[in-house]
């Protein structure tokens, strides 16, 4: 037995009222140190025990307050014995606290490689036409000095001690209220059959080391803001010849302030002053696809819509175009001087029902107009 009556948050060395987090933390950071693998000093397995008892108990709510309110003494009252584990099986004790190889060291199946995302801006104009861009992101790639096995170029991984290469173990875990048994992959190796005895200096036994990398992205004409475009096998590397993940592209489309766009169509508007809608002029009008000249007729009005057929966005991935829409806005003077005063004036004593009467059909065009 390991001497009992030591203080479990003396010898975590963290304050008594330290959260879960601080006490795992500084459980794996003693684990590491004391692990009878690693240390040379011969107390080392002993208080490599203790170091593992105090974190059995602190790590549990139940036991450690009995522990807080009655120390050692508590705990026996409470029937919670800790365990007096077996040096010899350390590999299930790490998993049964962490889940997971404490020393980051075990080969893991081939796995495929995690995904990763990356922003791009663009404007309305390079959806318009389709562009292409560099981006910049950081991923995980096979380790140049291991070339991925995770062991130290010289070495090899070996067959894993914990399962004997088979994979899998039965796993005991005993606390308060009994002793479990199941058989799962083994913790030692995460079901490989194998582990790295000396880890590679630059990966630290990963196989992959994290680094920018940069892709050319063709963003397609058509693209819709938020959209995303996947590159496959660009992203994070396997782990142990796994296929690499996929690279996903967020487009941004930036709003242009001379348009809206409605899908594939692209609304405008167009301003003409009372006197061009009255007599009629010819005045440019911006698309996407550079500016175009567009006449109006004397008597133009107020919302009339202008449909420019196939000025609008190309499909994505088909064939085809939206519409431009142009919608007139007459501006109205707000400021006029007293000889334009006097000229309205007149203008309006001129003016009869003749003046503003309606064409026939003005709905039926307007709707036609809007389809
Ligand atoms: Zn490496
Ligand atoms: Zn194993």
């Amino acid at each position: 037995m390991a001497t009992a009556e030591r203080d479990y948050y003396e010898l975590l060395g963290v304050q008594r009222g330290a959260s879960d987090a601080e006490i795992k933390k500084a459980f794996r950071k003693l684990a590491r140190e004391l692990h009878p693998d690693v240390s040379e000093e011969p107390d080392a397995p002993e208080r490599f025990k203790e170091v593992a008892q105090a974190y059995e108990v602190l790590s549990n709510a139940e036991s450690r307050k009995l522990y807080d309110q009655y120390g050692h003494a508590g705990l026996k009252r409470g029937g919670f014995t800790p365990t007096d584990f077996d040096l010899g099986n350390l590999g299930d004790i790490f998993s049964a606290f962490f889940g997971d190889d404490l020393f980051g060291r075990a080969t893991r199946g081939a796995g495929r490689g995690g995904d990763a995302a990356v922003r791009v801006q663009i404007e309305l104009a390079d959806a318009y036409a389709g562009v292409q861009r560099t981006v910049e992101l950081d991923v995980a790639a096979a380790c140049d000095r291991c070339g991925g096995d995770g062991a130290e170029p010289g070495t090899t991984p070996v067959t894993c001690p914990t399962c004997g290469g088979t994979g899998r173990v039965q796993q005991v875990s005993r606390s308060v209220f009994g002793e479990f048994v199941r058989t799962g992959a083994c913790p030692g190796c995460s079901g490989s059959g194998r582990v790295i005895e000396t880890p590679c200096e630059r990966c630290e036994g990963q196989g992959r080391t994290i680094g920018p990398k940069t892709l050319e992205v063709e963003i397609p004409a058509g693209i819709h803001d938020g959209q995303q475009i996947r590159l496959r096998g660009e992203g994070h590397a396997g782990a142990n010849g796994g296929p690499a993940g996929d690279v996903y592209v967020e487009v941004l489309v930036s709003r242009d302030e001379r348009f809206e766009r409605d899908g594939n169509d692209i609304l405008a508007q167009v301003d003409l002053t009372i006197v061009q809608a009255a007599l009629g002029d010819t005045v440019s009008v911006p698309t996407l696809d550079g500016d175009v000249e567009l006449e109006f007729e004397p008597g133009t009005q107020p919302g009339e819509v202008r449909v420019l057929r196939g000025k609008g966005m190309p499909v994505l991935q088909r064939y085809g175009r939206g519409d431009q829409r142009v919608l007139v806005n007459v501006s109205v003077p707000r400021r006029v001087n007293d000889e334009q005063r006097r000229l309205l004036e007149q203008f309006e004593q001129g003016s009869d029902e003749e003046t503003y009467r309606r064409d026939e059909g003005f709905f039926e065009k307007l709707r036609s107009a809007l389809r």
